[in-house]
This record gives C-alpha cells, structure tokens and sequence, in this order.
C-alpha cells in the first residue's frame, strides 16, 4: 500500500498540491471543514502573477487564461481630495502579466480538475497524534505525511511552532456596491474596469469591480489598536448605520469617495488584519509541513494566493521527486520555501510601511513611476 498524504484545507494552496500529485500519479486526501464547496463565499478578485507557475505545472494555465481578467490590470490611483496622481488602461492585446481572477472560479478549477472523492467535505481537523488525524465529529483518519494547508487560523500549525500571527495596526471594513453598471453608472465609469485606490493620511479606499458586476471596496484603518473595532463607533449590525459612520470617518474626502460608500449595500464585513513576522521558520520535522497562510502569513497587499498556489505545486514536485523519501522532500521543499517566502514577506512588509505612511498617495507614484 502506498505512503498516505493527507491535506488539511481545500484552499487554493492544498489544492495545488493535491492536483499536482494527482497530475504525476500520486494519491493524496484533503480534508476540509466546510461542508462543501459553495458552503462559504469565496469573497473578491486575486490578482495572480507568480502563481501562474503552479497552474502551469498543474497542467490548468489554459484553462486559467481562459477565466482570467486582463481589463482588471487597470488601474487608477487618487488623492483624498480628488486629484488623480496615475491612470493605467490595460491594452487588449497586453500580456496577462498580473491578470484578475474570481476567487471563486480558480478554486472551482482545481476542483474540478480533482476526482470527487479526494476532497473529503465537513472535516474539521482538530488535532493529530501517532499518525492519526481527529476530526471535530469524533472521527479520525491516518496519515503517513501531514500538510497544514488550513489558512491564516491554522491548527496544525501548533504541530510545528508556538508562533502566532500579530495584529499589524491595520483594520478593514469591507463593503460593495452590486450591479453597478445598472444601479449608479457615473461611479462605476470613475471606478473603471480593475482597481481603484485612494490613499490618504491612516485611510484609504480600495474599490475593484469584480468578475459579477459588483465593486468590492475595503476601507482600511491605518495605526490602529487591536481593539479598534470595539471603540471605531461603527455598529455593523446595522449596516445604514454603519454606512453613515464610515461616512463619518472619511470626512473631508472628496464627495465622490463617499458617494461610493452611501451607495454600497447591507454587506459590511469586518477585517481585522495580522500578519507573521518576516522569516518565520521551524525545524523541518518529519511527517508534517505546512504551506500557504499557515505558513507565513503577510500584509494583505497581494502575495498570498499566489504564494499559496507556489508553494502547493513545489512541495508537490518535491514529493514526486522523493516518492519513497518524504522527509527528504518536505526539508527541499520548507528549504526553498523559507527563502522564497521571506523575501516577499519583505516586499510585503515594506509596502504595509508605505502605505500606513502619511503621504501614501506619492510614495505610490513614486514606487510606480520610479526615477
Ligand atoms: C480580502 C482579501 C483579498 C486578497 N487578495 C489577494 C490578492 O489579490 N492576491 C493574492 O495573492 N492574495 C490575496 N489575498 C490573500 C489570499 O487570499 C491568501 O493568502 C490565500 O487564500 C491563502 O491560501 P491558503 O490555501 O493558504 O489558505 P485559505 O485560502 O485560507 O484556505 C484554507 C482552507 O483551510 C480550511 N480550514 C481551516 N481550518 C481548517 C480545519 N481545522 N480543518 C479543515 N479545514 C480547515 C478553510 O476552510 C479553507 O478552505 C487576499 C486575502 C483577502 C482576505
């Protein structure tokens, strides 16, 4: 009988790995909490640059391409006042460098390219022993080598290292204006047809239209405390409330910038953001690895699927390479992984710096415009 992987998490990151095991022959099982695959909206658009290698070794780039947005590369960079600082239209026949997909359409092609029965649905991993996997219904399941792909709140994590992630001075509420075209066309030309960004003094605006119609905006707090929610004032059961406190909290911005939020509807979704210092690492241990959030969570600014889906498809190519050896292949891979990682955990780390900076407008241009 061959050697079992078991998969804790049917993200993007486990899904890479399990399909690309399953391209070269190998068995894995993933084991994920939801109950299935529609159960929890996906939520928003990814931008997905160094993340098109893995599909391309998953033998899915095609199919990707074909799902893609190249429009959502567009890009438009405002201050608080109005004044627009950059304007960038994607061409049609540019290349599909950082191209926009649909949460939710990527992760419904690594299903769809998996047999049925290797995701196992309701499966809440909560702890593993001897070799055996326990569940939060009571059952288990053995395994021979153990991969946390299970996200930012990881479990099997503790398997590996006490380290938990940190609260980064940064909260987020999240709100959208659906059918936009149709319900308030004047803001759907100015926010156009990718991403939309006003950067101002510890706030700013991000609205990007997405694959449906809708625009998801995340209104970001900068330098705050952990429990800034507790004291921010917005009462996000209320969603007409709350939508009259943002208001509040961009006063003196440009009345366009609030129109959007007056527009939006009763979705408002707390954020409250962590993060992993840079170069978190633990000693490889045999039988279990983690991959993706579990593994380096960052500042959201726009790595982390695409670290998730790299690191599936290496740690896949290592285990491929090492079919009779898997401690051999999970040290090649975390050996790789940590270098790679850290580095854009920097890059991660000093774009945070940036934008949590008074004047984030014109470091942007400048980081866009250099020279
Ligand atoms: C609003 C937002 C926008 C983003 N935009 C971008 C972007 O444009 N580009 C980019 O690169 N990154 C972006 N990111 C980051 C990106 O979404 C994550 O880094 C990426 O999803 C991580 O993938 P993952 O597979 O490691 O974890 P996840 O996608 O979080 O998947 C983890 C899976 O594990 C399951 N799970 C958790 N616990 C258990 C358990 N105990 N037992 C079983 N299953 C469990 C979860 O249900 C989930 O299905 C964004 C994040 C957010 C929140």
């Amino acid at each position: 009988m061959s050697a079992t992987i078991a998969i804790v998490g049917a993200g993007l990151g486990g899904l890479a790995l399990a399909r690309v095991l399953h391209v070269n022959g190998i068995n894995a099982v993933v084991y994920e909490r939801e109950p299935s695959r529609g159960a929890r909206g996906q939520g928003g658009m990814l931008d997905i640059h160094s993340g098109q290698r893995a599909l391309r070794e998953a033998g899915l780039i095609d199919q990707f391409y074909a799902i893609a947005r190249g429009e959502g590369q567009d890009m438009r960079l405002l201050e608080p006042d109005g004044t627009l600082l950059l304007q960038e239209d994607t061409p049609d026949d540019a290349p599909l460098e950082r191209p926009e997909v649909d949460r939710v359409d990527l992760r419904n092609l690594l299903l769809d390219s998996l047999p049925e029965d290797v995701v196992r649905w309701g499966h809440a991993f909560t702890s593993a022993d001897n070799g055996v996997l326990h569940f939060a219904d009571g059952s288990s399941a053995t395994y021979d080598l153990l991969v946390g792909a299970d996200g930012a709140q990881s479990r099997v994590r503790a398997l590996l290292t006490d380290a938990r992630p940190a609260h980064i001075g940064q909260h987020v509420v999240e709100v959208g204006i659906p059918d936009i075209d149709r319900t308030h066309p004047e803001l759907a030309a100015m926010v156009g047809r990718g991403n939309y960004w006003v950067l101002g003094n510890g706030l700013s605006l991000a609205a990007q239209r997405n694959g449906d119609g809708r625009v998801r905006i995340g209104l970001s707090f900068y330098n705050t405390a952990e429990d800034w929610f507790a004291t921010s004032g917005i009462p996000f059961d209320d969603p007409a409330a709350a939508r009259v406190r943002l208001i509040e909290l961009f006063a003196g911005w440009d009345s366009r910038f609030t129109a959007l939020i007056a527009a939006c509807d009763e979705t408002v979704l707390p954020r409250s953001i962590s993060a992993f210092p840079v170069g978190l690492t633990w000693p490889s241990t045999p039988g279990v690895t983690l991959l993706g959030d579990a593994a380096h969570l960052m500042p959201p600014v726009g790595q982390g699927a695409n670290l998730a889906l790299l690191d599936g498809a290496l740690l896949g190519l290592a285990l491929v390479a090492h079919p009779d050896d898997f401690p051999a292949a999970v040290k090649e891979y975390e050996r790789e992984m940590f270098e790679r990682t850290s580095a854009a955990a920097r890059m991660s780390a000093d774009m945070q710096e940036l934008l949590m900076s008074p004047d984030a407008s014109r470091k942007m241009l400048a980081f866009f415009q250099p020279g």
